[in-house]
C-alpha cells in the first residue's frame, strides 16, 4: 500500500532539514527523502558556515535575521551545540571604490534594523588583529552575524526533527512527482522514487543543485544551475579572530573576485574565494591553482597566517539563479508543490529562515515575514529582470 504523509521533503540539506524540523514541530507527519547516505551530504557540508543578515536584498535580510535567531538560540532550545559563534562579519576596505559600494548599502541595511556600522582603520585593526594596515581605510562591522558548523547543524536539525516524528529515508532518489489534473491546473500529490511511491498533501522541493530537474517533471522551468567553488580548513590555532572577514577587492592575480575566511570554535581557519570566471557544472575535483592563490591572498592580508597548516581542501556547488536570489514559495498554477531552492552561496545561512517560512506557508497559508517581502523570492518572478546583488 502507498504510504501517506502530510508533507514530503525532497532533500535532507541546508534547507530541507530545518523545514522538516519546523513542520514536525507543528505536528505535521513528514517524510524526508535523500539520495545520499545521510543528512547534509549534498552542498551543506561544502559551506564554510558563515551566517549573516547583512545583505542588501530585503528578503535575504529578513530571512537571515530569522536564521540568526534560530542558530543562536538553538543550544538553549535543544541543548545541542552546533558551533554557533557570534563573532560578526567584517569587510575591511582599502580602496575608495569598495568604500563607496559598502557605504551605499549601509542605509538599506540600517533601515531593516541591522546592526552594522562603518568603522575606521583603528577599529578594523581591533576586530582583525594582525591585519596588514597598508592602505587600510576602514570597513564595515556587523557584530550580530556569526558562524555555525554546517556538519553539526545538519545532524542536529535532523535529530530534532526525528524526535518530533519526522521520518528520514536515505539512498533513495526522487525521479518523478505524482500529479492530478492537466496542464494549467496541476496538483502535486506525491513522489515516485527509485524504491516506490509515496503520497502527501504537499511536496517540498529543496533538492539543491538538482532542484530544476524535479521542477521540470511538472513542466516548471526554474533556472537553478550549479557552479563550483573551492574552500579549505587549517589545523587549529589559538583563538584570535572573532569575525568572518570578507576582502571584496579583486585579487592581483586576476582570477579572484573576493575571498573570505573565519576562525571556527575549534580554532581552525576556514576559507574560500569567489573566482572571477565561474566554473559552471558539477565538477568537484580540486584544482591546482586554488591553494597557491588563496595562500598568497591570505598571507598578504594577515601576515601571521604564514605558518598555518592546511588540513583539507574541497570543492562544492552553489545552486545559482540568474538574479542571485533564492526561489522560495508556491509556484502559481501548481497546487501542492513548494520550493526552497536556488540559494546560491547563501543556502546554509538562509536554510532555517526559509524552513520556518515554508513550514508556516504550508501549515497556516502565510509566510512568517511580510508577504510583500517574501514575494521578492517568488518562483513566478522574472529571473532576468534584475542585476545580481552587489554582495554575494
Ligand atoms: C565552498 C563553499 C562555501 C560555502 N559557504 C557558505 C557559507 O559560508 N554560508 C552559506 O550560507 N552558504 C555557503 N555555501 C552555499 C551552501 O553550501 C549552499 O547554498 C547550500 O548548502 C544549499 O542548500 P540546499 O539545501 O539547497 O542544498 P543541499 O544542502 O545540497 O541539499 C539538497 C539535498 O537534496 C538531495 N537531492 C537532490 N536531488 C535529489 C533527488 N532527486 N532525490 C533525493 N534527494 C535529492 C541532495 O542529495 C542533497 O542532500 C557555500 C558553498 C560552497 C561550495
Amino acid at each position: 500500500m502507498t504510504k501517506r504523509y502530510d508533507v514530503i521533503i525532497i532533500g535532507a540539506g541546508s534547507v530541507g532539514n530545518p523545514t522538516a524540523y519546523f513542520l514536525s514541530e507543528s505536528g505535521f507527519k513528514v517524510l524526508v527523502i535523500d539520495e545520499l547516505a545521510s543528512s547534509g551530504q549534498g552542498q551543506n557540508k561544502s559551506a564554510i558556515g558563515g551566517v549573516r543578515a547583512t545583505h542588501s536584498d530585503p528578503a535575504k535580510i529578513q530571512i537571515c535575521l530569522q536564521s540568526l535567531d534560530i542558530f543562536s538560540g538553538w543550544m538553549e532550545k535543544t541543548g545541542t551545540n552546533i558551533g554557533w559563534k557570534k563573532g560578526g562579519y567584517c569587510f575591511p576596505v582599502f580602496r575608495e571604490k569598495e568604500e563607496k559600494i559598502l557605504k551605499s548599502i549601509l542605509p538599506i541595511q540600517k533601515r531593516h534594523g541591522l546592526k552594522i556600522d562603518w568603522i575606521d582603520s583603528d577599529g578594523i585593526k581591533e576586530v582583525v588583529p594582525g591585519i596588514n594596515e597598508k592602505e587600510l581605510i576602514g570597513g564595515t562591522f556587523s557584530p550580530n552575524d556569526g558562524q555555525v558548523s554546517p556538519l553539526l547543524a545538519a545532524e542536529s536539525f535532523t535529530n530534532e526533527a526525528k524526535k518530533l516524528g519526522a521520518q528520514y529515508q536515505y539512498h533513495e532518489s526522487v525521479i518523478d512527482l505524482l500529479i492530478d489534473g492537466n496542464k494549467g491546473s496541476l496538483s502535486v500529490n506525491g513522489i515516485k522514487t527509485t524504491k516506490g511511491e509515496y503520497k502527501a498533501d504537499a511536496v517540498v522541493n529543496v533538492a539543491g543543485a538538482h532542484a530544476s530537474n524535479i521542477c521540470k517533471t511538472v513542466g516548471l522551468d526554474i533556472p537553478v544551475n550549479p557552479d563550483s567553488h573551492e574552500a579549505g580548513i587549517t589545523a587549529p590555532i589559538e583563538p584570535f579572530l572573532d569575525p568572518l572577514v570578507v576582502d571584496i577587492r579583486p585579487g592581483a592575480e586576476g582570477k579572484t573576485a573576493n575571498f573570505y575566511f573565519g576562525q571556527n570554535l575549534e580554532g581552525q581557519i576556514i576559507f574560500c574565494y569567489t573566482p572571477i570566471k565561474i566554473f559552471p557544472g558539477e565538477d568537484r575535483r580540486s584544482t591546482s591553482e586554488f591553494m597557491p592563490i588563496m595562500a598568497r591572498r591570505m598571507v598578504e592580508l594577515i601576515p601571521r597566517f604564514k605558518n598555518l597548516t592546511i588540513r583539507r581542501l574541497w570543492r562544492g556547488l552553489y545552486p545559482m539563479t540568474p538574479d542571485g536570489v533564492a526561489v522560495v514559495g508556491k509556484p502559481s498554477g501548481i497546487e501542492g508543490l513548494y520550493l526552497g531552492i536556488g540559494t546560491c552561496g547563501q543556502g546554509f545561512m538562509m536554510g532555517p529562515g526559509i524552513g520556518l517560512n515554508l513550514a508556516s506557508l504550508i501549515t497556516r497559508g502565510a509566510p512568517t515575514i511580510k508577504r510583500e517581502v517574501f514575494n521578492l523570492l517568488s518562483p513566478d518572478r522574472d529571473f532576468y529582470s534584475k542585476k545580481k546583488e552587489a554582495l554575494k
